[in-house]
């Protein structure tokens, strides 16, 4: 990911992220900081780039000509002719301003899919209007406090942002089991020694039981975003009360219900069991309904809550008796229907004969591994379903997708679609037969299962040979279909 900061004072932006995990990453090429001095695109004589504010008032005002000349610059830079584009279409740019909306993690996980981000840092009073109008894509404020300057929000924003980019954290499940994820602060931690000051940690953190430490973790988080944070408790605990609805019909619902539990889901409508939910991470909506009634009030409320996002692109129901209604109101077509497949057992598939997880290699059994993008073309190539390049890009970046390999040649591949459902299963033509797809169909589970997520996926109506595989590996399907539905 490409950060373009335009300011008045480079030096600061370039010394302040030279350091530690950020400096460590611009330095591996995961991450590149470019820091544009406005003052080097002045037409003034005299390096001037402030002036009086039309009415009079207290302070200076950068000026239009030099903040736009450097903006320019980078623009053209970035994606030739973009500046001078009719259309208005140009790389996301950031104006650092307290008039923005609040910088969030939520916000930090979106701007973080940006290949290329540039940040403008106003000075004294800020920056003449006329030229914000004209290049600033979001207004974003780090907090309801008056800075000097954007320099170090703009440092706030580009550390927040960049631990999101793959391997920009060693661990990447630090970036998962963190505060705000899932409404939840995180839990209190401690290292050696076991006692300090004549306090000892807790016991449970040194008993080796894994499943014992996450309970006492989960309720330590709870009890924490409770006391500090009552707004953000109140998220969790009506999450809490959409999760007990939607389990009454599990296999239906394995989808929402999973949102939730992975920390993705922010609560859209919730009225008992007429119940949406917008997917973090893939922009999707999630809606189920128990009456037609209760189902278009909770379609209203996507519809509202999309206009402030951007307008709905996906939606997925859970009841046929919706999908005319959602037809009429959001010009909405069906894209395709589904049964949820979901393994609701908690041990691990037997891998014998499938796969080997010991690098020893054996004649006809396949080694899996994370595909990498030296794999895209083939993956594009053979993946019927999702014809988006982008998105097969993106789930190979995260580290998503893995390959079947037999004699070191790709023979089938499998992921797990941003929403959470495993999917995207291929096995090329010439090895098909030798149980690959099984293979990796219980890769993905297992590998779900260590992630502490339940393994599902969702099996188009008709497709019988996906469905005869998850029956053989034990799947549950829902009695009723789910529908995606793409809004026109
Ligand atoms: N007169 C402006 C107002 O009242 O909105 C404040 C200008 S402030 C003194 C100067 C610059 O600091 C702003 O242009 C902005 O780039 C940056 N800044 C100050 N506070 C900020 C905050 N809370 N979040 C983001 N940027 C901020």
């Amino acid at each position: 990911m490409k950060f373009h900061v335009l300011t008045l004072f480079p030096d600061m932006i370039i010394q302040g992220l030279s350091q530690s995990i950020i400096g460590r990453a611009a330095e591996n090429g995961l991450l590149s900081i470019e820091a544009v001095n406005i003052r080097d695109y002045t037409l003034d004589t005299h390096t001037k780039v402030d002036d009086y504010p039309y009415g009079g008032g207290a302070g200076m005002l950068m000026q239009a000509q030099p903040v736009y000349d450097a903006w320019k610059s980078v623009i053209e830079k970035i994606e030739p002719g973009a500046a001078a584009n009719d259309s208005g279409r140009h790389p996301r740019t950031v104006y650092l301003t307290p008039q923005g909306q609040n910088f969030t993690q939520e916000l930090a996980k979106e701007l973080a899919k940006e290949e290329d981000l540039v940040l403008l840092c106003g000075h004294y009073e800020g920056i003449d209007e006329r030229v914000l109008e004209e290049i600033v894509t979001d207004y974003v404020s780090i907090g309801d406090y008056v800075l000097t300057g954007g320099e170090l929000p703009a440092m706030v924003m580009i550390d927040a942002i960049a631990r999101m980019v793959p391997g920009v954290l060693n661990n990447e499940a630090s970036g998962i089991h963190e505060s705000f994820e899932g409404n939840l602060l995180e839990y209190p931690q401690y290292s050696r020694p076991e006692e300090w000051h004549g306090k000892r940690v807790p016991d449970v953190l040194l008993s080796g039981n894994q499943k014992n430490i996450d309970a006492w973790r989960r309720e330590a988080s709870v009890c924490r975003t409770r006391e500090r944070r009552p707004d953000m408790y109140l998220q969790y605990e009506k999450l809490q009360r959409c999760l007990d609805y939607l389990k009454e019909q599990k296999l239906l619902h394995m989808d929402m219900i999973e949102l939730i539990n992975r920390g993705q889901a922010r609560l859209v409508y919730a009225k008992k069991g007429n119940i949406c939910l917008y997917d973090r991470a893939s922009g999707i909506y999630f809606h189920t309904a128990e009456t037609p009634e209760e189902g278009r009030s909770a379609l209203h409320a996507m519809n509202e809550d999309a206009e402030v996002n951007g307008g709905v692109k996906l939606f997925v129901l859970h009841q046929d008796f919706m999908r005319e209604q959602a037809e009429e109101l959001l010009l909405a077509k069906e894209l395709m229907s589904c049964y949820q497949a979901v393994y609701t057992r908690k041990e691990k598939l037997s891998i014998t004969g499938l796969y080997r997880l010991d690098g020893k290699k054996q004649e006809g059994i396949a080694e899996i591994r994370p595909l990498t993008m030296e794999h895209m073309d083939i993956v594009t190539a053979n993946y019927q379903t999702v014809d988006d390049a982008d998105y097969i890009r993106d789930r190979i970046e995260k580290g998503w997708m893995f390959g079947a390999f037999i004699e070191g040649e790709l023979a089938g591949f499998s992921g797990m679609h941003t929403e959470g459902g495993i999917g995207m299963l291929e096995v090329l033509p010439q090895y098909r037969g030798r149980y690959i797809g099984k293979a990796l169909e219980t890769y993905m589970i297992n590998l779900s299962l260590e992630r502490g997520m339940i393994p599902y996926g969702q099996v188009a109506e008709g497709n019988e040979v996906s469905r005869k595989l998850q029956e053989s590996l034990g799947l549950c399907f829902s009695k009723t279909l789910v529908y995606w539905m793409e809004k026109m």
